[in-house]
Formats: C-alpha cells, structure tokens, sequence
C-alpha cells in the first residue's frame, strides 16, 4: 500500500518522538501490532514508549515551553496554518489510513482529516484572538483587566475511534495558545499517530522550530498512568470511556491538575409524528450504522412517538438491509467491522442481555463469522429505555426503538440516562422545537432539530454533560481551557484605597 510509504510509516516504527526530530523507542521488546481489522492482518509494528523515552520527552518539553511561550501568537497560528496546508496534501494517505487502521470507511477517514484542517484554519484565526476583558474599577485611578496566558504541558489522550481528528482539536489550539502537547494515542491506531507526527513535524523542522508535539505511545497502566499522575501536566485532555475518564478525573483533581473530559454517550433522536421521514430515516442510519455505532455521538436510542413507530420500523429496516458491510477502502462500503475481538465480544454479550429480557430484535443480532476480520450486523431492538443494557454506552451499531405517547414523555425518557452527549429531534412542531432546546429540554451539551446526533462541526464547542464528563472542546471559546486567566489592576493614582472601601490606617 503505496499511501503507508508516503506517510513515512515502515514496518518497524518508533514509538515516541521528542522535539520534532528525534525519535525515541527505536527497539526494544515491547512491540505493538498494529492491525487490520478488516482482515486481523499484520500492517505495521510499533516500539513502546517506556518509563525512560518518557521522561525524556517530558524533561525537553518543559524546556520547550519556556521558548514556545515567548513566540508571539499569531505567529504561533501561522505554523499551525502551515500545518493545514501540510494535511491538505496528504488527505487522501492520511485518510485512508485512518480507514485501514480503524476501520471507519475510507469516506468517514477523509472527513476526519478535514476535520483537523479545519480546526487548524479556526486555530489561525483565534490566535489573533485570544481576547480577555477589561473592567471598570470601583477605585479613583486604578485599571483593571484580565488576560490568558499559555498554560504549560498539555497531556492528550485519545480513544481509538477517533485516532488523528481528537489530536488536533487539542493540539493545533494548545500550539496558539502557547503549550506544548504530549500525545498518548489508543493502542489500536499507534500508525495514525506515528504518521501524524510526521506530518506536523516535517512542518516544524521546515520553519525552524521543535518541540511543540511530542508523542509517547505506550501501555496505559503505565505511560498512560505516568502521564496523569506527572505534575509537570497541568492540563490532562482525556478522551475515552466514562470507566477510564473517572479514574483520570480523580487522578488529576487529586494533584489539583485540570481536566478535559469528553467520555461516552448514549445519544437519543426524538421522532414526532409530525416528523420529515425523508430527513429522520437517513439520519437515523448514518447515527446508528456509521463507524459502525463506534462514535461517541452515535445513534443508539429512538424515541418515537407510538402512533407512526410502525411504519418508522418498517422503512428502517428497509434502509438497514441496503447498508453494505465490507471493506472499508472499497467504493460502496457503508460500514466498516469493530475495532477488535473484544469489541465483537462486547456486541455478542449485548445481544444475550437484549434476549435474556425478553427484547424484540427487529434486524440484525450476529457477529459475521464468515468474514475475516471483526464485522457484526447492524441491529435494531424494541426496548425499554429503563433496561439496564439501555442505560449503558455499548459501543457497537445497536438501536434501541422506545415508544413514546407525549413530547413531555420523550423528553423525560430522552434525559433519564446517566450520560449526556448528544441530542436530536425530528420534528415540523415548532413548539416541540423550541421546547427540546430550552432549560426543561435536552440535559445534553449538543442539541439538534431536524439533524442527527452525529457528524459535528467544530465551529461549536464539543462536548456534553453529567457522565459524558463536562468538557469542551474544539470551536467557540473552547481555547481558554488550554490557557491561564490572570486578573490585573494597576494603581496609577498617588493613594492607596482598598477595595470594598475598607480602610486600614497604620
Ligand atoms: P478507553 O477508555 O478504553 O481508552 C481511551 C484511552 O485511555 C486510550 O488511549 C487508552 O490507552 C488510555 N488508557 C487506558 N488505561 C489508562 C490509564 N490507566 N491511564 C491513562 N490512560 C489510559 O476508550 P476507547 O475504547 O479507546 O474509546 C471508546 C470510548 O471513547 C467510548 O466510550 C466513546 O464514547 C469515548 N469517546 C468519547 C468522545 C467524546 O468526545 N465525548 C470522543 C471519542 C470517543
């Protein structure tokens, strides 16, 4: 595959990188495959980070801050820009191995690379925007103002289902804000990251600098573990299970760290029945069948209002049976396989639970056996939004069809799971509309009318609330999360007044 080479990925590949030109992890035992999981073949192999590559790249990367901090920010942006124009050349490679390497189809790989170009023009812009306020003081002849100032190291952990896009949401806006990122990918898609770094690293090197991303692939219970517990990271953005983001939180709070949480959801599309079916019936299939149900926005609750859920059911279904499972570099592919054996294992243990209680499987329900590679069906199930197997993100195309009667009900049923991520309805009621989106609506942190859950842009801050973790990420004033505010006064008068008007005479 001609597009590895071009991404500068060998069969045997290091497995951290410090500065922008020195590789470390270059040999050693612990060898992680990276595999197809189309096929459960071999593509490359990758050295692990161990305690010592780590403390390297964390001993260069405090000293790397104290330049980086001094670059001005717009000309922090205009790397970054360069970087954009870098990832543009190499959509095509880059996006085809996120296909490969993931499985995500080669469609949903490119729009991924899109999504780090386009967070990178965003990147540019803020960068001459990196505004605080100014305020009025109470006292005769004094200033007052607040300003963000670069925060430090940034820890970026990422989960595998996204493997080059999370990355550049944090790091291209920590690069303008003036930190330095340290990246520990997922496991399962060590190339995207190796090829990533050499992108952004060829960029660096080009304009005379280094040291800005630096990259550490190694175990979680041990670099990963490191990484949270190194008080040398104020600032730890974790991306992954809501199981692992509470052990994260905990640790890093503990050390009085900040985090960025973005964990599970469990992402529900109200249907009405006053609903464009045209609209909710592809929606639904690209929430539910997309990345294979492994998205964290992915489509795994309808609520649907009774007296159209048949006839929903039945052009769903009809939809479901066009979805053609395969390859996810070939044309065609609608949906690619899971990301491994564990997560088939996942899906089968999903699919027992859903029989044990008595669930109704519409469509779907078994692991392709006869395939090579991780493939399942796409499933869909009339349940009931309190089962326990509904409460829980499985991460796996498995559609949950609960009846609703009024839109006060749906609303209900919509927030009453423990995580909080995304949101939609279908609907032409613009009283229904408008009651989703406000404070006795959606408890997500996305909300959508007549769009599915899935398929963000990164204009907007992404993230969600209760279990899915609180943070945010990407657009809106996302950025000062990677910054530190710092209130000023200055006393330009000959007197000293205290505030509140206290007075202390000595
Ligand atoms: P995961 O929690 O298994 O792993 C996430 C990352 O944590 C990986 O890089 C892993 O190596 C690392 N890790 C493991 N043990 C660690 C430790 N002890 N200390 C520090 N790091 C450790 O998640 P996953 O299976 O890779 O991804 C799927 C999950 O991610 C789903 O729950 C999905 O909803 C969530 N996700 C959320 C968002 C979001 O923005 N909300 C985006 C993508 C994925």
């Amino acid at each position: 595959m001609d597009f590895l080479k071009d991404l500068g990925l060998k069969e045997y590949n290091p497995g951290a990188c410090v500065g922008a030109d020195k590789w470390l992890a270059t040999s050693g035992d612990d060898v992680l495959k990276s595999v197809n999981p189309s096929t459960g073949e071999v593509i490359g192999y990758v050295y692990q980070c161990g305690v010592e590559a780590y403390e390297e790249v964390m001993t260069q990367s405090v000293s790397a801050f104290k330049e980086w901090r001094q670059v001005p920010a717009p000309v922090r942006g205009e790397l970054v820009r360069k970087m954009g124009v870098a990832l543009r050349e190499k959509k095509d490679a880059l996006g085809s191995l996120v296909a490969l390497e993931m499985g995500k189809i080669k469609q949903e790989g490119d729009g991924e690379v899109q999504e780090m170009i386009d967070i990178a023009d965003f990147a540019v812009g803020q960068s001459r925007m990196l505004y605080g306020s100014t305020m009025h003081s109470e006292r005769f002849q004094h200033r007052m103002y607040d300003q963000y100032h670069p925060l430090g190291i940034v820890g970026v952990i990422s989960a595998f289902n996204f493997p080059v896009a999370v990355w550049a949401w944090n790091a291209f806006l920590a690069a303008i804000a003036g930190d330095i990122t340290i990246w520990k990918p997922s496991s399962n898609v060590p190339l995207c990251a190796v090829a990533v770094q050499n992108i952004c690293n060829q960029v660096l090197l080009d304009n005379g600098y280094k040291g800005i991303f630096n990259l550490v692939i190694g175990r979680g219970s041990t670099i990963g573990e490191r990484l949270i517990n190194d008080k040398r990271i104020p600032l730890v953005s974790f991306t992954g299970s809501t199981h692992m983001g509470r052990h994260v939180g905990e640790v890093v709070a503990k050390r009085f760290g900040r985090t960025i949480l973005e964990l599970g959801g469990n992402n529900a599309i109200i249907i009405d029945d006053s609903a464009d079916m045209n609209l909710a019936i592809p929606a639904t299939v690209f929430g539910a069948v997309g990345t294979a149900g492994q998205r964290c926005t992915s489509t795994r609750r309808i609520l649907i209002q009774e007296n159209i859920m048949d006839d929903f059911v039945e052009r769903l279904v009809k939809a479901y049976k066009q979805v053609r499972i395969g390859d996810p570099l070939e044309e065609g592919t609608l949906m690619g396989p899971l990301v491994d054996a564990g997560a088939v294992e996942v899906y089968e243990q999903a699919v027992r639970e859903i029989h044990e209680i008595g669930g109704k499987i519409v469509t779907g329900g078994h692991a392709l056996k006869d395939k090579t590679g991780f493939f399942v069906e796409p499933t869909i199930v009339i349940g009931e939004n309190h089962w326990e197997i509904i409460q829980k993100e499985t991460f796996a195309p498995i559609l949950y069809i609960i009846p609703f009667k009024t839109i006060e009900e749906a609303i209900e049923l919509h927030n009453d799971v423990p995580q909080g991520l995304s949101s939609a309805m279908f609907t032409m009621n613009m009283q229904h509309a408008e009651q989703f989106l406000s404070h006795v609506g959606s408890d997500c942190g996305i909300a959508n009318i007549n769009i599915g859950t899935s398929g963000a842009e990164i204009g907007g801050a992404f993230g969600g609330e209760k279990e899915t973790g609180g943070g945010r990420e990407s657009g809106s004033d996302a950025w000062k999360a990677y910054m530190r505010r710092q209130t000023n006064t200055i006393n330009w008068s000959k007197a000293l007044p205290l505030a509140q008007g206290i007075s202390f005479d000595i």
